[in-house]
């Protein structure tokens, strides 16, 4: 492809960067509805919503730069580290079945037994239409895991943080989080009615720093942060985060999504790997579907914070309960996890091969530690398309970041790695990307 297309792409991506950044100021200003569609009928269209046109203007993109859709793809079958789309074959980097249970026979049959016993679905909520055993010993497995009082189940990891954080917080309160911070947990904040400010990343002596100036004009204050975070695959330093909560007399909550059998010697997350006593963070919240091979959220902690939730967080008392074949399938596999520490150490060896090896081929891994997730930056959407279109024609699945869930020039291929994943099929990848880049 010659220089005047890229140079032509380059610029249609800026103009319909402008026209998305201009739909999402819209969408935030209810009142400008206007100015994307001045017709009568134009508040009772679905098509006149800012949020429309940003869809409208993703899919423009693709158009324009001549990039296949990378979403969406089916899947013909358990995807692991390789999986099968379209009848071909892929090596795959685009899921977080970590530690591989997710498709494990062993697994399966466990769920397969729960469908037997208690069919697909709880069907009711809990505290209204009464418990399956399944559903509590998962979470007293978590508790233990976590070495809490308790742990609370939810349906879904996002709804987890977004009703938790909403039915704890509210206004007069603070909720500080990671500026990296997964999305559910700004929903969260943004919907408890809280002050919500955010720190750059990983930063704790800003933290301190900010807690320092406005602690006192609030009542609570929660500090949000993540085991591992998920885009850029490095973590905090917690036992610094801890000093700081302690300081300024904070509740200190970590997303566990992609720590939980990912950091620490035998996958016990975050608090393993900085040597941290768990009962020095008073929310643990984890996600089922990552390396739990599940679907579904949680919240281990101290007694009185399980009760409030399990009673009062309207996630949990207005929510079907987590489907015993799914909390069966997430109790399996925390067991196996227990069991088999050899596939976390095998995981932690993937990630710090995948990570040396793509550093030795000049690629820009960030700040990646080399654990489950490290991310290669290309620079500009359009780069992170074509990148991701031509590993996929070599035979590789990965999943592309663009603009604006980053920034456009942090846009990236995200990799994530697995137990599972072959020491060639590594060196493959890496190799294959050396050569695109
Ligand atoms: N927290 C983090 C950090 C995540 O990355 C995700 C999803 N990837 C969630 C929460 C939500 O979890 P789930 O997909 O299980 O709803």
């Amino acid at each position: 492809m010659g220089i005047g297309e890229n140079l032509r792409q380059q610029l249609a991506a800026k103009a319909l960067k402008r026209q998305f950044d201009r739909a999402t100021e819209a969408a935030a200003a209810p009142s400008s509805v206007e100015s994307v569609d001045t017709g009568a009928s134009a508040r009772s269209r679905f098509e006149a919503m800012p949020l429309y046109q940003q869809v409208r203007i993703m899919r423009e993109m693709g158009e324009k730069l001549h990039v296949d859709s990378p979403f969406f793809r089916v899947h013909d079958g358990v995807a692991g580290a390789t999986t099968r789309i379209g009848g071909r074959e892929y090596l795959n980097f685009a899921n977080y079945n970590y530690l591989g249970f997710a498709g494990d026979p062993g697994v399966s049959a466990r769920a397969k037994a729960a469908i037997d016993r208690y069919g697909t679905s709880a069907s009711a909520s809990r505290m209204v239409a009464g418990e399956r055993p399944v559903q509590r010993a998962l979470e007293w497995a978590l508790a233990s895991f976590y070495e809490t009082d308790d742990c609370v189940a939810f349906v879904s990891g996002h709804a987890t943080n977004v009703t938790v954080i909403g039915a704890l917080f509210g206004p007069g309160d603070l909720i500080v989080h990671d500026a990296l911070a997964h999305n559910s947990i700004v929903q969260g904040a943004q919907m408890s009615g809280a002050k919500r400010l955010s720190f750059p990343h990983n930063d704790w002596q800003a933290l301190d720093e900010l807690l320092t100036r406005v602690r006192r004009d609030y009542r609570h204050v929660l500090i949000a942060i993540e085991g591992l975070y998920s885009m850029d695959g490095d973590f905090p330093d917690l036992q610094r985060f801890v000093d700081v909560k302690t300081r300024h007399g904070a509740f200190l909550m970590i997303d566990e999504a992609h720590a939980l059998g990912v950091l620490g010697a035998s996958g016990k997350g975050i608090r393993e790997h900085c040597g941290v006593a768990s009962d020095q963070v008073d929310l643990w919240m984890g996600s089922m579907s990552k390396t739990l091979a599940g679907c579904g959220g949680f919240i281990a902690g101290c007694q009185p914070l399980v009760d409030m939730l399990r009673h009062l967080a309207p996630g949990f008392l207005y929510s079907v309960g987590i489907a015993p074949m799914l909390a069966e399938a997430s109790l399996a596999a925390l067991e196996r996890l227990q069991a088999e520490p050899e596939r976390v150490a095998r995981l932690q060896a993937n990630g710090r091969q995948f990570l040396s090896e793509a550093r030795a081929a000049g690629l820009n891994t960030g700040t990646s530690e080399g654990y489950a997730v490290v991310p290669v930056i290309t620079g500009s959407s359009v780069k992170a398309a074509k990148w991701a279109n031509a590993m996929f024609a070599d035979g590789i699945n990965v999943q592309p970041i663009f603009y604006p869930a980053v920034e456009e020039k942090a846009a990236r291929l995200r990799f994530f790695v697995c137990s599972t994943h072959q020491p060639e099929q590594i060196s493959r990848t890496i190799a294959t990307l050396a050569r695109i880049a």
